[in-house]
Formats: structure tokens, sequence, C-alpha cells
């Protein structure tokens, strides 16, 4: 089997020049083969960016676009594919968007490879040592109580016992910050579990040790991002306060960066996306950091059901990662571009079973908000 295309694929909802919420674009790659089977991938990323890092001519060794050196090759050697994109493109590569772009690559080629030999990808990672996954929803806050709460209880109706709440109006304003967390806790009740994502708002070590001392008595599970994850060394002075668990990592790509991070930082939970850090190839390494240095991880992963199911197969085949975040996004992408989406039901999800990642995805939302 021969790859013979690489399509790289931007979506996007709101208008080219207007502002855009997580979950309103995304970046997939479908990948052709020879033998008529399809893999599909994404990232989580700036999707025209990234079709750059695709599409683009050789400059020279280490600056090639992945196009170039897929085409021709042989999608079940996954792991050598892997290591010649990382290589030819380590110079506008190595981190950060080049990454980003090799890891829908890598998913769709984890696809094929399922495709091909007729079984779901959770059984090429070793196969799944549980029969569901445990979710948490994730909202974007208000600055309105009322909604907040009408959120909560939503989800609460819909069976959730784990929250997480970030983005929005969370982290413009301390008083603010408060008051959103306090109707959070208080429209859950005590038996709820709750989490915070900063998305790094709090900017200095001051500011978040202060606001953590004001959040203590709401009983966070952990708190996501206070400050940017650079500065391990006050990321870790943070969690020597021990108010509560600290998480982070969502924009760290590959084994390189998340292990001094998972080694150094202090952090409790570790969280690669999948669809940035490296692919499914690349979070099973992250993992066995993580696992070793006994940090918790629970995957990032806020986009499409293409992202849901690469998480749903990894963590499947994952002993000791059990908990997977659920976006409560209503843009189109999150609830429509995968025709059979995993829903939760009651606060956990059950395992694909079809081969590959097990998706279908529709085609006519593609060509709806295709750029
Ligand atoms: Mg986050």
């Amino acid at each position: 089997m021969r790859i013979t295309k690489v399509e790289p694929i931007c979506l996007r909802v709101p208008a080219w020049d207007e502002g855009c919420e997580w979950g309103d674009d995304a970046f997939l790659v479908r990948i052709h083969t020879d033998e008529g089977i399809v893999g599909i991938g994404e990232s989580d990323t700036s999707p025209t960016v990234a079709r750059a890092m695709i599409e683009a001519p050789e400059s020279n060794l280490h600056c090639t676009g992945l196009e170039r050196l897929l085409l021709g090759g042989d999608p079940m050697q996954v792991q050598d594919l892997w290591d010649k994109m990382y290589w030819q493109s380590n110079y506008v590569g190595r981190r950060g968007l080049g990454i980003h772009a090799m890891s829908a690559v890598d998913i769709a080629l984890w696809d094929i490879v399922g495709q091909y030999l007729g079984v779901p990808v959770k059984e090429l990672l070793g196969g799944a040592c549980k029969d569901h996954i445990d979710v948490y929803g994730t909202f974007i806050p208000s600055d309105s109580m009322a909604e907040n709460r009408r959120i909560v209880r939503k989800l609460l109706d819909s069976g959730y016992t784990s929250l997480k709440f970030g983005g929005g109006a969370l982290g413009d304003d301390e008083d603010l910050d408060v008051e959103i967390i306090r109707t959070v806790r208080q429209e859950a009740g005590d038996q709820i579990q709750i989490q915070i994502d900063l998305a790094t708002k709090w900017r200095s070590y001051d500011h978040a040790a202060r606001m953590m001392r004001r959040v203590e008595p709401f009983n966070l599970a952990w708190a996501e991002e206070p400050i940017p994850s650079d500065d391990f060394s006050q990321v870790k002075r943070l969690a020597q306060l021990g108010i509560a668990p600290i998480s982070g990592g969502e924009d760290l790509t590959t084994r390189y960066e998340f292990r001094p991070f998972i080694e150094q930082s202090g952090v409790s939970i570790v969280q690669p996306d999948i669809t940035r850090c490296g692919g499914i190839s690349e979070i099973r390494r992250i993992g066995l950091i993580a696992e070793n240095a006994g940090v918790r991880l629970i995957p990032h992963g806020f986009s499409t059901g293409i992202l849901l199911a690469a998480t749903m197969h990894f963590l499947s085949a994952t002993p000791g990662a059990d908990l997977m975040e659920y976006s409560q996004s209503e843009s189109p992408l999150f609830r429509k571009l995968v025709k059979n989406m995993p829903v939760p039901k009651c606060g956990r999800i059950s395992l694909p079973q079809e081969p590959g990642l097990g998706i279908v995805v529709d085609d006519d939302m593609i060509e709806q908000y295709r750029i």
C-alpha cells in the first residue's frame, strides 16, 4: 500500500475576518492510498498555517513540507514516517505548529492501519483495558451568573459528575473569578467534582497565588494552567502551596517538551492534546513518562469528534488514564462533523468498535465550512 495524496482541509464557521471561539475552526488531514483506503486525522491549531506545513515545497534537507515526505510511502510504517517527518522538517517544525501538522498526519496513518487490518486502533495499541471512559464536561463560563447556573444544571441533568470551566469571562477580573467559581460550586453541590481552567490568564505567580487562596473554599479538583507552563519554577511554587492540584501541558509538543515539564514543574496532572503533541505515536511516549513520574494523564481535547475518537482509543489502551474531556461547544464542527459522534451517557462513554478510528465524517459539512 502506498500513499497517493495528502489532503489538508481547513474548516471555519465564522467569516475569515471575524473573531473565532474555541471549536469554531478545524484543521483536518485526509491521507489517500492506492488501496482506496482513506485515513483522517486532525489538529487543533491554526488551520491555514498548518496547511502550509503540509503543502510547502522543499527548501533544504531540514525544511520540507510534509506531503513531499509522505507521497509514495507505506502508511503501515507509522513510526518510520513520523521520524522522517520530524527529521526533515526540523528547522520549521520540531515544536509547535510543525508537530501540530504531524499530529494530524499521524492520527490519519493509524486510522489507515486499523482499516487495512480490520481492527480498531485500540487493538493496535495493545487492546482496551477498560470497557468505558469517564468524561467531564467543559464549558466556557459567562459573566452572567444566571447563565452559568443554567449551564451547570443542564450538565448535571445530562448525568455529568465532573465539570470544568474556563476561557470566556474567567481570568479577567479577580472578583468576577471568585463569583463564577462560587456560583458553579453552589449550583453543582458538594458531591460534584469541579475544576477550573485559567488558560494562563492569571499571568504571574503572585496573581495566581492570591487567587488560589481566595478560591480554596470551593474544593477544586484541579486548577489548569493558572500561569504559562514555560516557567517551571513558578508553576512548581504554585503546586507547592498545596491548595489544589495544578495541571497543564496542552500547549506542549513531543516527549522533549513534556519530559522536563513532567519532571520539574510539580504538576499533578499533565494534559497533552493528542492532536497537537505529536499524535497517537507520541502521546504514548508522553504517557509512559507521566506514569514513571507518578503524574496523572488527563488529555486535553476541545475540537471535533476526530480528536475525541483518537483520544478514546489511546485512553482505552492506557492503564491508569481514565478521564476524558468532553466539550460542550455548540459549534457545528463539534456537534455534526462526525456523523457517528461518540456521546456520553451518565458521565461515561463507551468505546468505538469499528476498524481504524471508527468514525464517519460528513462530507457535506466539509464542503459547507471549507476555506
Ligand atoms: Mg485548558
